[in-house]
Parts: structure tokens; C-alpha cells; sequence
């Protein structure tokens, strides 16, 4: 097997030690490869290895590589479909439009601003894009995210739209190597989940909790993540 799929085999197994320790189902956890910082001649390479979920973070470069990919795998025999893409990173209302039309799932939004204009662009186009609000648990001013205390007050207002479907919630962990910060970060994040989905202002469909990236997934897991967004654990090294 190539080195990507070593690595790819290794993060499963990882993922599978770590639902073992709190009696997860290891296929309920979706894995979405983040290409940002990739060729790709790789991403073709996990998409060909069975990844279907791949990540991005910046509009500009989800737009061009979703694009070359979508041309490169219409004419792989090895690939039987086209990957659904997320965008994972901080989103600005102006380039909603651009990102609507190539993402299965938006884990970024944080503002009731950037929510509306979700909608208004959804309705011209006739879609329903899934997203997830993303919270910032870790009480860093520099990061992105609806802060603890408002999230379920967004939580409700963007419930009211119709042409949107709130499917769960996003976090990160801070930068740091200390553990019982990440999992208490997490906790914190599973918490808010819980609570948001126990209010019953949000459907049936508000189901996913992304958190968990190379550093920190197997903490996530164990923190009750459903969604992990790994990148460097595959790409380098
Ligand atoms: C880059 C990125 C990831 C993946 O990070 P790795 O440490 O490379 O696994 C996950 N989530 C977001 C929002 C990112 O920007």
C-alpha cells in the first residue's frame, strides 16, 4: 500500500481504538479529509483510496480544486463518484454565493448575518444547504464562532429560516498541547449540543457535532464527536 494509504489506514484504526474505549460505533463517525494544504494529484489519491468527505477552508482554493477534481474524476475509472466537499473555514457573507453551489456542508456559520445571507442566496438558487453553527468553546478572542452564551439564541433564530437545514454544531479546541484543555473544551462543546437539541427549537435533523482534528480527534471521539476534520495526519510528514 502507498503512504497515503498507510496513513489513511493508521487514522481509521485510530478512530476505531478510540470508539472502542467509550462503546461508539465506529461507522457513525464521518471522516472529512482536509486537502488545504495538498497537490491535487493527492487529493485524487484519497478520493481513489475511498475517501468521499474532503474539507476545505478557503473559498478561493475550494472553488478551483473542487472544480479540477470534479474534471479529473469524470474520467477516473477508478472513482465511481464525485467527493462531497465542506467548508470548514470562516465564511463572509460576500462570497456565499461562490461557496453554496460546491459544498454538501457548510461547518462554519457563527453570525446571524452571514445565516441570511445563506438563505436569501439558497432561494436563488432552489437549494436547502446543510450547515452547521459553529461555537466557540475554547474562549479565544482571535477565533471564529458564536460564543457559548448566544448559541442557542442563534440556534433558534436560524431555525426560522426556510431555506436552510441547521444540522448540528462545530467547534475547535484550542492550540495547545494540554489535554484536559481540549477535553474540556469539547465537553463543553457536547453540552451546548445536548442542550441545544434537548430545547427542541431545533429539528430531528440537528444531528452532527464536528470537532476533532489531527492533534486532537481521538479526544473528540471519546468527547462524543460525529464529525472529525483531518488534514496534516494524512499529508505530511
Ligand atoms: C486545517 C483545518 C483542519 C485540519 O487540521 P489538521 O491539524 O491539519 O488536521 C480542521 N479544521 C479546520 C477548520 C481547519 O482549518
Amino acid at each position: 500500500m502507498n503512504k497515503l494509504g498507510e496513513k489513511i489506514k493508521r487514522v481509521k484504526g485510530n478512530i476505531e481504538s478510540a470508539c472502542g474505549r467509550v462503546d461508539r460505533d465506529p461507522a457513525k463517525i464521518t471522516l472529512v479529509v482536509v486537502t488545504k494544504s495538498t497537490t491535487i494529484e493527492n487529493i485524487q489519491k484519497v478520493i481513489r483510496l475511498g475517501c468521499t468527505e474532503l474539507g476545505e477552508n478557503r473559498v478561493q482554493r475550494l472553488k478551483k480544486v473542487s472544480a479540477q477534481i470534479s474534471e479529473l474524476v469524470k474520467t477516473d475509472s477508478a472513482v465511481s463518484k464525485e467527493p462531497n466537499w465542506h467548508m470548514i473555514g470562516h465564511l463572509q457573507r460576500n462570497k456565499v454565493h461562490q461557496v453554496l453551489p460546491v459544498t454538501s456542508l457548510v461547518h462554519s456559520v457563527d453570525t446571524l448575518r452571514l445565516t441570511e445571507e445563506i438563505n436569501t442566496v439558497a432561494v436563488k438558487l432552489g437549494i436547502r444547504p446543510r450547515v452547521l453553527l459553529q461555537v466557540n468553546t475554547s474562549k479565544e478572542p482571535q477565533k471564529y464562532g458564536v460564543p457559548v452564551g448566544a448559541a442557542t439564541h442563534l440556534a433558534e433564530q436560524i431555525e426560522t429560516m426556510g431555506n436552510l437545514e441547521l444540522a448540528g454544531m462545530m467547534t475547535m479546541a484550542p492550540l495547545t498541547r494540554n489535554k484536559d484543555v481540549i477535553k474540556a473544551c469539547f465537553a463543553r462543546a457536547r453540552e451546548l449540543f445536548e442542550e441545544i437539541k434537548g430545547e427542541r427549537i431545533v429539528g430531528p435533523k440537528f444531528t452532527e457535532l464536528s470537532m476533532g482534528m489531527s492533534s486532537d480527534y481521538e479526544i473528540a471521539i471519546e468527547q462524543g464527536s460525529t464529525i472529525l476534520r483531518i488534514g496534516s495526519a494524512i499529508f505530511s510528514g
